[in-house]
């Protein structure tokens, strides 16, 4: 039997290690933490949203670069994902939103350790506490805590950089670069963004939810919900718009995005609600006819001048795209995921990389972007079965 080493314990080396022939490879799957999955538990903190309920071809749009990821979601989509875990005994449900995620009587724990239980009875080991720190000179697999591994196949499924607490610090980085290997900067994505507030502003509305809105930056559109936060803005409609933005933070010192509070109703529509009030008080008019809550009355009154709010056409106009100056984007350690990690021309159509032999890398660590929704997590959970399935027919 071929040795097989993986190292990393999150979502996408957990299905690989589920799927692996171990009749053909003898397993052993080291974490640094002492525990599996950390970054999957935290994700179930706030709701574990596995992937998405959508047709295939639409749901791959979401991912960057698309064409790099379609062939994963084509051999193993968002239903096969769910067919696995129900065959695991883990029942999911689509939520409202189109989100699907474990049935409610199910902790994110138990999601896991199904899963891990899965894996055990199929004869992979286990190395936990076990940090891999590189190779040594003869090619063998370095760690802090064991001797060096002597492996036929690595796969290194070690995570992006952010939430460093749960493992995934991207320490890894520097040492793929002394193997020439090309590893994009990282930047934090599905993140918040910093924004100026008047402090009048922040004191009344910090925590305040904007509901059903639109965001809108560079003809890229996203719906869903804000939060204001003392640092800016953050939540799924931005979080969306994410890679985008920090592009242009790379060049510019800030970006103007553009916010729809109404994106329900036409200009014509609220045109027309405006000018048939019966109020005389512009703020009236703003939360009794047209619906407005106090925190997006308080946003339009902080990016528009008293001009604006004076002329009705123009404040229509304005609560169609209240233009929002963003600064800068939050720290990487808080961010939900993030951008870089190995470059996407270092490895083959199977996850190969060309510079090392035999060795392979998957899910965050390499450089995609998805936004949230339960992509990242199916973005994983494909990239490792799709490989076990490709491993477990080499050299047959
Ligand atoms: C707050 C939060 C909420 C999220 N919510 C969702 C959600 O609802 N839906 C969704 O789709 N996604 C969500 N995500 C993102 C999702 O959790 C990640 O995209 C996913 O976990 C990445 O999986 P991975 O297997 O690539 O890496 P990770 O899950 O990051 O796992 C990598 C593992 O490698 C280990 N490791 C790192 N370096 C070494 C080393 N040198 N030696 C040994 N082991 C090492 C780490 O300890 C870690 O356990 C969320 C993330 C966060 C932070």
């Amino acid at each position: 039997m071929k040795k097989l080493t993986i190292i990393g314990g999150g979502p996408a080396a957990l299905i690989l290690a589920a799927e692996l022939d171990t009749t053909k490879y003898k397993v052993t799957l080291c974490e640094r933490k002492k525990t599996m999955g950390r970054k999957f538990l935290v994700a179930g903190e706030g709701g574990l949203n596995l992937t998405y309920n959508s047709p295939i071809e639409e749901f791959i749009t979401h991912y960057f670069p698309s064409d790099f990821m379609a062939p994963f979601f084509r051999q193993f989509t968002n239903t096969d994902l769910i067919a696995w875990l129900n065959e695991l005994d883990i029942p999911t449900f689509i939520g409202s939103s189109n989100r699907v995620f474990p049935e409610s009587d199910l902790k994110p724990i138990e999601v896991l350790n199904k899963i891990v239980h899965a894996i055990k009875a199929r004869g992979v080991s286990f190395q936990l506490d076990t940090k891999w720190i590189g190779w040594t000179a003869d090619g063998r697999l370095s760690f802090e805590n064991i001797e060096a591994i002597d492996s036929d196949i690595v796969i290194f499924a070690m995570g992006g950089s952010s939430w460093k607490v749960t493992g995934s610090d991207g320490g890894w980085k520097n040492l793929f670069e002394e193997r020439g290997v090309k590893v994009q900067q990282f930047r934090a994505a599905n993140c918040a963004f910093e924004i100026d507030w008047d402090k009048d502003f922040i004191e009344k509305h910090e925590g305040k939810p904007l509901k059903n809105i639109a965001l809108t930056y560079d003809k890229h559109i996203s719906t869903g919900e804000l939060v204001i936060s003392k640092f800016g803005l953050e939540g799924n409609a931005i979080y969306a718009l994410s890679q985008k933005i920090q592009e242009t933070l790379l060049t510019e010192k800030s970006v103007i995005i553009h916010l729809d509070l109404k994106p329900t109703m036409t200009l014509a529509q609220l045109r027309s609600k405006y000018k048939s009030s019966s109020q005389s008080k512009v703020t009236a008019i703003l939360k009794n006819d047209l619906n407005l809550d106090r925190s997006s009355i308080g946003l339009l009154k902080h990016f528009c001048g008293k001009e604006t709010f004076s002329n009705p056409d123009l404040l229509v106009q304005t609560i169609k795209s209240v233009p929002v100056t963003i600064k800068s984007a939050g720290g990487l350690d808080e961010a939900i995921s993030s951008l870089g990690g190995i470059a996407l021309d270092e490895i083959d159509e199977n996850f190969q990389l060309r510079k090392i032999p035999s060795a392979y890398a998957i899910g965050e660590m390499l450089d995609w972007y998805a936004p949230t929704g339960g992509y990242l997590l199916q973005g994983c959970f494909s990239m490792g079965f799709v490989l076990a399935a490709y491993l477990n027919k080499l050299d047959e």
